[in-house]
């Protein structure tokens, strides 16, 4: 590479020189590991020697079948595609390739969209909704259609980076509350109103509070109420972002707004992903018509991104009406039911134990605490040797001394397969030393 003139930083960022030389660079096999099925409660996964990427992916032809908690596949989708959605998806194969090559502005709309919207909107309980080819844009592209200067955000310090990335992007000026904290948000709420707009001290234009369902690193389901209450005594906006608990939390996995008891009229936008509970891709926007038929035209997700693909539109839909039992059957609720089974099964041993996990019971993502960075790679390693496929994460995604590895559990699991998974984790815990006797968690 060339080397940078006098004066210039280098291209790469400080924390990456340092991390990715000192620390990350040996094992990066524990990340980005090709697999060659679908992400079912089992995953093939290819072999590797090296930490050296794809080459050695294409030149190997060793592979392992794992018993798999690290993907969304929530409610299991991944697991019965062939019966469940195979067969809807195909004629929209035959009469639309993949992809409409176009905005929806312009020629990127079609009735597979518009009847997805219907039905999104009709089941999160709102007027109307937009979808959008990408969780990330969703967020990262509303945001900045939503507010701008003179405007102020209020958002929750766990928030998604899509989150942070649009609310950065919007211009508008962007304030933390303490985690799912109703009293700091209102504390900080209060403080906001009274100071006004810096220097000028005039009212802010708005005001937006921004939190999510279920925190994905966390596994800590929102305190919606208490977080509503706030908001309407001051009379400000909420945007909750559900793309861990749609379709996994509540009785009709309508999320955390039936999980909490809230009447989904009390927050204005309602955002959602297809990645997680669907087994799709794209994200959602749902609201009141004039906010949808605004954001229609205003964010660049919608004018100026190429529209969700028309196969993966057909695939959401499907997997919404099996969800809402409108496919005749009560496959849906069972999804629903067995999800929330296997996570409170697998949290509740997890705990026995003596792990230290973070988040709630009812939700299905499981953080396992290693804390020290050099565990990382150990337990990703050991658990691929022993056929279990997880997921690490470090520093900068959580601080340097909470690493973990973050569980995700499916209803596509068998009772037989956590069973398997709990004994692999037993024997991991032994080895890395993570049982702790204080279980001040559990
Ligand atoms: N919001 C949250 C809370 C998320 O966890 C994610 C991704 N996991 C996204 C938005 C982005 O969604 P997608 O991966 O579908 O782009």
């Amino acid at each position: 590479a060339t080397s940078p003139p006098p004066g210039y930083a280098p291209l790469l960022k400080d924390w990456e020189n340092f991390y990715t030389r000192r620390l990350y660079h040996r094992i990066r096999d524990c990340w980005e590991r090709p697999v060659c099925s679908a992400p079912g409660g089992r995953i093939t996964v290819v072999e590797r020697d090296s930490p050296d990427g794809n080459k050695t992916m294409l030149m190997t032809k060793r592979t392992r079948e794992c018993l798999n908690l690290g993907s969304y596949n929530y409610l299991g989708f991944a697991d019965d595609w062939q019966t469940s959605c195979k067969s809807h998806v195909m004629p929209t194969l035959d009469n639309f390739n993949s992809c409409l090559c176009s905005a929806r502005m312009d020629l990127g709309t079609s009735r597979e969209h518009v009847r997805l919207e219907e039905l999104v909107a009709r089941y999160v309980g709102k007027e109307a909704a937009l979808v959008y080819n990408m969780g990330f844009g969703t967020n990262s592209t509303t945001i900045p259609a939503l507010v701008g200067r003179g405007s102020l955000i209020i958002s929750d310090t766990m928030n998604h980076s899509s989150i942070v990335a649009g609310s950065r992007a919007s211009g508008a000026l962007v304030r933390t509350f303490v985690h799912n904290d109703a009293a700091s948000l209102e504390r900080v709420l209060r403080d906001a109103i009274a100071r006004g707009m810096p220097r000028t001290h005039r009212p802010w234009r708005k005001i937006l509070v921004m939190v999510e369902g279920i925190y994905s690193m966390e596994g800590e389901i929102c305190n919606l109420k208490g977080i509503v209450e706030v908001v309407k005594r001051y009379g400000v906006y909420l945007y909750v972002d559900e793309a861990h608990s749609i379709g996994a939390l509540g009785e009709t996995g309508r999320g955390i707004c039936e999980y909490a008891g809230v009447d989904p009229a009390d927050v204005d936008i309602l955002m959602g992903t297809f990645t997680k509970s669907f087994g799709g891709m794209g994200g959602y926007i749902a609201g009141d018509k004039a906010l949808i038929q605004y954001l229609r035209r205003a964010s660049a997700g919608s004018v100026y991104h190429n529209s969700l693909s028309t196969l993966v539109c057909s695939q959401v839909y499907r997997a919404l009406r099996v969800i809402m039992g409108e496919d005749g059957t009560d496959t849906g609720r069972r999804k629903i039911a067995a999800l929330r089974n296997n996570s409170n099964h697998m949290r509740r041993e997890l705990i026995k134990m003596g792990c230290h996990v973070y988040g709630d019971y009812d939700s299905p993502i499981i953080p396992v605490m290693l804390y020290n960075p050099t565990k990382i790679a150990a337990f990703s390693r050991e658990a691929f040797m022993r056929g279990l496929a997880v997921v690490v994460v470090g520093f900068p995604a959580t601080p340097i001394v909470l690493s973990r590895t973050r569980i995700c559990v499916s209803a596509g699991h068998t009772r037989k397969e956590i069973e398997r998974a709990l004994e692999v984790i037993e024997e991991l815990v032994d080895l890395l030393r993570l049982r702790y006797a204080n279980n001040v968690m559990g």
